[in-house]
């Protein structure tokens, strides 16, 4: 009888690739975990027990053919484990890395909910593409036939790539323009190298470009450029701009200097320490953490990107604030585990009221010009729950304490800009969080031969529901440009 190569799952433990030791990776930004050795990744993926209802796949957004990537890698054909891993997903190394595993196909695995640890799926994934690139099997786009229509897409980040890669494979011309200087989004510039080290999203950048997607960079839409101008040159237009206003802190001294975004501390550390640029708020040490006391506020993802940089920058103390427990922080536990290994203090149960500044900077202009020196904080317990369910934060009066802080840190989450009014395009409908008004599925807006997809249509999000959306709606459109109908300037 042939030897079964699956369901290894009660005779094989998961493991994980090697994680580098905490003391070491607390200096740099290299990524934290090492890849699979060949003989590991083919073990792990036989742990799958090729459920015949795969919760693992209904649960990934993309619904990745798993079970059967998984399979394929057991019985060393990876290279057709490639060929269906990549048929669902543009990016399944990028997904492998910084996917929230643990709340979408990972954390629907049944053999965990049958006692056994899950299987390293995302682990896996990564190696199957990382070991593709390696072997050349990623290749660029190279469509059959050239299309004459041209859809503009406006920003590159994986929304916007995903629907460019998507376009090139089916011979549309594609342009996209995006106003940072360099391709890939929050992949580049959000996201810190310790969890997606940069070469990996270049390469991505640069098979698109040999794809044929043209790139226009440094170039803001509503500022260099008009929309109605895009639209006119395009037969269609994506939009794919993400959502980059930084909710505010409010209270006493929350405009003092010291106090930033964390968008701008991520793009400064992400700019200085992995593309080497010289960044003059990363040099005057307005952006840099080293030597110095940081305080981040804020319970999410982003949050636990900013506490782990400041580790990396050399800080003297780094010290994060939620005002809900652990239990109940929107951050990946995976990410605050990790954290506390690299030496991140939680306070849990507080929150900010005010913040005092020190002596006011010689020089420095306005009544807003002190440094901030401390945060005054509120201690927290949880309430009942409110209408979502969910245990609402209340004061513990008495409890007011000041935590020291040389910078403070806002990370308390994004909102879309105003695109009509940005863009001078009234007929442009927004939601009342003012997100894209967009046909679920398809990505059609309000304006004919206009879609948009990614976080502008659903709020702050995830990578992988960027890639949908860019996929999904590129399907749209070309069904739309066959039919003619998607024609953008009126
Ligand atoms: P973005 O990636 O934001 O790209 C939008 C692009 O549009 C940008 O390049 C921007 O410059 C450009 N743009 C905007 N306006 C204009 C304009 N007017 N003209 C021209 N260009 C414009 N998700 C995960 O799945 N896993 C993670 O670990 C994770 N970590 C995160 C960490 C941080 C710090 C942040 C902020 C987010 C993280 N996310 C993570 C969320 C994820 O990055 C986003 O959901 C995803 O990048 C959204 O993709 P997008 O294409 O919609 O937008
Ligand atoms: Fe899991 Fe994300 Fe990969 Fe889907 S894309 S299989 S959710 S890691
Ligand atoms: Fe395999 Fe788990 Fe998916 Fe079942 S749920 S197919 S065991 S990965």
């Amino acid at each position: 009888m042939a030897k079964q190569p699956m369901l290894k799952f009660v005779t094989v433990d998961r493991d994980m690739p090697e994680k580098r030791d905490a003391k070491v990776r607390a200096h740099d930004f290299d990524e934290i975990y090492a890849e699979f050795a060949a003989a590991k990744a083919e073990e792990q993926a036989s742990r799958c027990s090729q459920c015949g209802v795969p919760y693992c796949q209904s649960h990934c957004p993309l619904h990745n053919n798993i079970p059967d990537w998984l399979n394929l890698t057991a019985t060393h054909r990876l290279e057709e484990a490639y060929a269906i891993s990549q048929a669902t997903n543009t990016f399944p190394e990028i997904c492998g890395r910084i996917c929230p595993q643990d709340r979408l196909c990972e954390g629907n695995c049944v053999i965990e909910q049958s006692g056994h640890g899950t299987v390293t799926i995302g682990a896996v994934e990564k190696y199957i593409t990382d070991t593709a690139w390696e072997r050349g099997w990623v290749k660029p786009a190279a469509p059959d036939v050239e299309r004459s229509e041209s859809v503009g897409i406006i920003g590159a980040g994986p929304g916007g790539l995903a629907a460019a890669d998507m376009l090139r494979q089916a011979g549309v011309q594609v342009t996209v323009y995006d106003r940072y200087d360099r391709a890939g989004g929050l992949l580049t510039y959000g996201i810190p190298g310790f969890k997606l080290e940069k070469d990996v999203v270049m390469r991505r950048i640069k098979q698109l470009e040999d794809g044929g997607v043209i790139f226009v960079m440094d170039c803001d839409v509503g500022k260099d450029i008009s929309f109605a101008e895009i639209r006119e040159k395009h037969d269609a237009v994506i939009i794919a701009t993400g959502v980059y206003k930084t909710r505010d802190l409010t209270g006493e001294g929350a405009d003092s200097k010291g106090i930033v975004r964390a968008i701008d501390y991520l793009t400064a550390s992400n700019r200085a320490s992995n593309f080497g640029d010289i960044v003059p708020e990363f040099e005057s040490g307005e952006l840099n953490a080293a030597g110095k006391k940081i305080v981040v506020i804020g319970g999410g993802d982003t949050a636990m990107d900013c506490v782990r940089t400041a580790i990396r920058q050399g800080a003297e103390s780094v010290k994060c604030l939620y005002r809900r427990d652990r239990a109940n922080m929107p951050g990946s536990q995976r990410e605050v585990a990790n954290a506390e290994e690299e030496g991140v203090e939680f306070v849990w149960l507080s929150a900010p009221v005010g913040f005092t500044s020190g002596v006011v900077e010689p020089g420095a202009a306005g009544a807003a010009a002190g440094v901030v020196k401390t945060a005054m904080v509120q201690r927290m317990r949880l309430g009942a729950p409110d209408a979502s369910g969910r245990q609402s934060p209340e004061v513990i009066d008495g409890s007011d304490y000041h935590e020291d802080a040389d910078i403070v840190i806002k990370a308390l989450g994004f909102e879309p800009e105003d695109l009509p009014t940005l863009w001078d395009t009234d007929g442009l409908e927004v939601t009342r969080w003012g997100t894209v008004r967009a046909e679920f599925g398809s990505g059609k807006t309000s304006l004919p031969g206009v879609y948009a997809v990614g976080d502008i249509v659903r709020g702050a999000s995830l990578v992988v529901w960027a890639i949908r959306d860019g996929r999904d709606c590129v399907a749209a459109l070309l069904e739309d440009l066959n039919a003619g109908a998607a024609i953008a300037a009126e």
